[in-house]
């Protein structure tokens, strides 16, 4: 039976992709070839380059003021990354601390420079994303985590700061509109919302480079990367295409206004049933804060934990454990989860009242 995949990461793809994806390993478009074993500078893999760059151009409505990068490293490297090209020793950069990856980003960042966190629900286990706070004068950027997969929250408005923000967006990237030019730099491992693990999407504004004091290798330069057009190495080639086939059927779907919709259905449709079934508890009280990607509940009483897991695993719902730092259940319902998949977790958790 092909389960319905709720996981984190790496997660669903769409059922369309999965099959193209796998004809393209034993021959690419006709060429008689598979895309495992041809050149990256191949006019193949050029179009392939170009077609994905094309389609997040598009998508999030990027200009020619911003470059489009399909980097490795995952979204971790963009942690360290991000500081190393924008923030110089003496600078400070502000961060909002909503989760595990927010404090990765701030551990790496301060390899680089000085770092302000600006708010932080820490303190409440991260259950929910901070609203009253103030953005200092001088800093260099601003920088957030917009959906926090582990915790089930997510920005639903951005900090008011002319300031530019440099935002993780693994987790829901291409979900939903948003107001690009409020962002100096989006990064975003592939694996969530993108396609498989190995490549990372970094949208960077280019004339925030250059700027810094320091030497940067040349794998750790924007700048580099821009100018080779991501093939200053070999870049991950397969998960490049996957990608490429996954941006095509994000604009099949409507696009980014089409996605949201989507998103929007899936999310109200679980929200609703945790909220209305007694036998269930959201981890995240404050409504406001609640991620449409990742929704993060628990069983009202503890002790029926591993018999609903049971229920949801023999209707083939794969992956709703959630994180340790939480516990419970986590269903991840991205991009590519259909709505008929929630309405089956719905169905199983109303058999389970
Ligand atoms: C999964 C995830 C990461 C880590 O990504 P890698 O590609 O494994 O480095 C970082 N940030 C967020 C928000 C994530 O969901």
């Amino acid at each position: 039976m092909k389960k319905i995949n709720f996981s984190a990461g790496p997660a669903i793809l769409p059922a369309s992709v999965l099959k193209q994806a796998s004809a393209a390993v034993e021959n690419l478009d006709g060429s008689g070839l598979s895309i495992l074993e041809i050149s990256h500078r191949s006019d193949a893999f050029d179009a392939v380059l170009l077609e994905a760059e094309q389609l997040v151009r598009e998508l999030l409505n990027v200009g020619d003021d911003y470059g489009v990068l399909f980097l490795s490293g995952g979204a971790s490297s963009q942690f360290f990354m991000t500081a190393m090209n924008l923030l110089n020793p003496e600078e400070t950069a502000g961060y909002l601390d909503t989760g595990s990856w927010s404090a990765k980003a701030i551990k790496e960042a301060k390899h680089f420079g000085k770092v302000n966190v600006i708010a932080s629900s820490k303190e409440s286990n991260y259950n929910h994303i901070p609203r009253e706070y103030t953005i200092p004068e001088g800093l260099k950027y601003v920088h957030l985590t917009s959906n926090n997969t582990i915790f089930g929250t997510q920005f639903k408005e951005w900090p008011e700061t002319d300031l530019p923000l440099v935002a993780d967006m693994s987790s829901d990237i291409l979900s939903r509109r948003i107001p690009l030019e409020k962002f100096g730099i989006i990064y975003a491992g592939a694996q969530k919302n993108l396609g498989p693990a190995g490549a990372t999407l970094v949208i960077v504004r280019k004339d925030l480079l250059g700027k810094v004091q320091r030497n940067l290798p040349s794998m750790l330069d924007y700048r580099v990367h821009i100018d080779g057009g991501s093939t200053f190495n070999t870049p991950p080639v397969y998960p490049i295409y996957v990608m490429m086939l996954t941006l095509r059927w994000i604009k099949e779907q409507g696009g980014l206004e089409g996605m949201e919709k989507l998103n929007e259905r899936k999310a109200k449709l679980l929200y609703d049933e945790i909220d209305r079934n007694p036998k269930f508890r959201g981890t995240v009280a404050d409504e406001q804060s609640r991620s449409l990607m990742n929704v993060t509940f628990v069983c009202t009483d503890e002790a029926d934990t591993d018999a609903f897991l049971a229920a949801a695993e023999a209707a083939g719902c794969d992956g709703i454990t959630g994180h340790r730092s939480v516990g419970g259940f986590r269903a991840s319902i991205y991009n590519s989860m259909p709505y008929e998949g929630v309405e089956t977790l719905v169905r199983v958790m109303r058999e389970f009242e």
